[in-house]
């Protein structure tokens, strides 16, 4: 099985990776996302590994080496991402943290693998680090449950792991890996008005500082996705009120509250696309469920990134901006 892996994976490789220039375009990051998800199916048919769950695990190791310090990054047009931590990789028995050996790797149950054929189990080589977590995940099986039973043991956090699996079922679900397209939270065909304020201290429930930027619009005004996402999070938080916890495949958790409903069809587990509407306008929040009217009505919009241990808040204000940008000019597009 590993031989017919990796003479595939050689053809693979070698029909789809090209250089781009240093400063990719986005036509030439689409053509990136395009060739990954060609790779990954391949393997789906070599492996049973769905290519889906491939996508994920490599999705995730690319969106956690950009959110650190201690990781190299992932360039945009590098097409696999994954990179198996060293004691994994050659054993965690293994005298030598740095081997290469595929005979002696085994020997330690190491994940490495000698995927393009070169005689080596390099960690730092796409193809190795591949088929190694193909190879890991063969290990436990290719229903969900094993495949999240896998991670686990690969990732050892519990966020880590429903991260993956929600990047899996977005993937699974729209049958693509490109998922990029964006749309302004709150409907530009109603008043509202929103500026930076992010990082501004807060005075209800001791202190803290506003994670977020506040849309300022009437009662009712629907409130859409601003990304393609799994629906974590709906229900009632005493800060935000109604709010709902949205997880997109780039590494950002959408968090709107102070809503004063929700859609009827919005449900946890669901995968929403950019506009898809979530719900509406209100001022929910600041007290035990239920409690409205302490503020003026507005939409409270968060995000949030995830390293692999924590997550933090980062400011929306400026992907807004750029957000309110191209939904007016798609809008006017269609009308034109
Ligand atoms: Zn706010």
């Amino acid at each position: 099985m590993r031989r017919v892996i990796t003479v595939w994976l050689m053809l693979i490789f070698t029909a789809t990776v090209w250089q781009p220039p240093a400063t990719a375009t986005e036509s030439e990051e689409a053509n990136t996302v395009t060739q990954r998800e060609q790779l990954f199916r391949h393997m789906e048919a070599l492996s049973g590994i769905p290519w889906y769950f491939l996508a994920a695990v490599d999705q995730y190791e690319r969106n956690v080496r950009n959110a650190r310090n201690d990781l190299p990054d992932a360039d945009a047009e590098d097409l696999i991402a994954i990179r198996i931590p060293t004691e994994k990789w050659s054993g965690p028995l293994n005298p030598d943290p740095t081997d290469t050996n595929p005979v002696s790797i085994r020997l330690f149950n190491g994940m490495g693998q000698d995927g393009n054929g070169d005689g080596r189990a390099d960690a730092d080589d796409a193809e190795d680090a591949l088929v190694a977590v193909v190879r890991y995940l063969q290990g436990y099986g290719s229903d969900w449950t094993s495949l999240r039973i896998g991670v686990w043991h690969l990732y050892q956090h519990p966020v880590a792991v429903d991260v993956i699996s929600h990047i899996a079922k977005i993937y699974a679900t729209l049958n693509t890996m490109d998922l990029d397209e964006h749309h302004f939270p709150v409907s530009l065909h109603h008043n509202y008005t929103y500026r930076s304020t992010w990082g501004a201290k807060r005075g209800w429930g001791g202190r803290r500082i506003h994670e977020g930027t506040d849309i300022f619009a009437g009662h009712g005004v629907p409130v859409y996705s601003t990304s393609y996402g799994f629906v974590e999070v709906k229900g009632w938080n005493k800060f935000g009120g109604w709010r709902v916890g949205i997880r997109d495949v780039h590494n950002n958790y959408h968090y709107y509250a102070h809503l004063g409903r929700f859609h009827e069809d919005l449900h946890t587990g669901m995968i929403v696309k950019p506009g898809d509407l979530l719900g509406y306008v209100g001022n929910s929040g600041y007290g035990p469920p239920g409690t409205a009217g302490k503020f003026p009505p507005h939409l409270h919009y968060g995000m949030y990134k995830f390293n692999g241990h924590t997550q933090w808040s980062f400011d929306p204000y400026p992907y807004l901006r750029k957000w309110e940008r191209e939904t007016r000019k798609r809008a006017q597009e269609q009308h034109s």
